[in-house]
């Protein structure tokens, strides 16, 4: 699978934390001596910059990254970012779109206007804004109508809406039926778009971030997810069990399209 990956750059947004992070590590390992680079974006660049020591010492420098503060929500920040890429960095093969956040879990009527702004202006607004930014690039490569992959990260939420969770469920809607259309758009080409979908995981996401601790989050868990059909206390999967998939869906054969992915604990239905 590494070989898939010789030359690459591969672009990760949300990469400080949980699944963008690992990813990161994982494509490190799985092609760690084939001159394959990293983007990594988010907006906390000190986190960004520890993960890319950590990345170049276990790779003796092999895999080179280069860590961009970024805030996907902006769209003329991530046009800039595009455009000053460093020549070393700037042709982009595969783009993870991963960022996303949840604010909270409240019924409809109580959702402040603020929290939904921002979940759209992440979720999707964001991701959106990447892929216009990064598919120029990809449409100028090869004799095709472009070649590059696009692996948008949704979430269960976006397949089974729960009780407290209409906004972030909508906005996964969003990306799933989003990525689908892309997908058909871009049929024509060697472009892929590829659709992963986790179930629950344990990252700073869904524990300490939004809900502050762990027993904050089982009681978030317990009002929000019977309708999820999620067993509490299941053990949810680890950020690494997603980013095995995500490193897959990108090192099939260029005719394989992983184009829509569940991957759940197993004791997530
Ligand atoms: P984390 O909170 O650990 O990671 C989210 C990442 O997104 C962070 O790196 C964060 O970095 C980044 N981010 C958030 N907002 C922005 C923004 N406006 N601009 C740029 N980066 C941003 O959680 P996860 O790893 O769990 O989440 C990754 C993805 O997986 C999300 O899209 C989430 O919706 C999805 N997901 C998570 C599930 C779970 O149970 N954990 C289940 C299903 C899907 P920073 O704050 O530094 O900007």
């Amino acid at each position: 699978a590494g070989r898939r990956l010789e030359g690459k750059t591969v672009l990760i947004t949300g990469a400080s934390s949980g699944i963008g992070r690992s990813t990161a590590f994982e494509f490190a390992r799985t092609a760690p001596n084939s001159g394959l680079k990293l983007v990594l974006t988010a907006r906390r660049i000190d986190a960004l910059r520890q993960i890319a020591a950590d990345i170049s010492k276990e790779t003796e420098g092999n895999v080179k990254v280069h860590v961009v503060q970024l805030d996907v929500s902006d769209s003329t920040a991530v046009r800039g970012f595009v455009a000053a890429l460093p020549v070393e960095f700037s042709d982009i093969h595969i783009l993870i779109n991963n960022a996303g956040l949840v604010r909270g879990v409240a019924k409809a009527p109580e959702i402040a206007e603020l929290d939904i702004e921002i979940m759209f202006q992440t979720n999707v607004t964001g991701l959106i804004n990447m892929t216009q930014a990064i598919l120029p690039i990809f449409q100028a490569r090869g004799s095709q109508g472009g070649e590059g992959d696009i692996i948008n990260i949704g979430s269960i939420a976006g397949r089974e809406p729960y009780v407290g969770g209409s906004i972030y469920c909508a906005t996964k809607a969003a990306v799933r039926t989003f990525t689908e259309s892309l997908r058909k758009e871009l049929i024509a080409t060697r472009i892929r778009v590829i659709g992963i979908d986790p179930g629950q995981v344990e990252t700073e996401f869904s524990v300490v971030r939004f809900y502050g601790d762990k027993s904050k989050a089982d009681a978030v868990y317990a009002y929000a997810l019977p309708i999820s059909s999620l067993i509490l206390g299941c053990e949810p999967l680890k950020p690494e069990d997603v980013a095995e998939v995500i490193v897959f869906a990108a090192t099939r054969r260029q005719n394989v399209v992983i184009a829509d992915t569940l991957i759940l604990p197993s004791h997530q239905g």
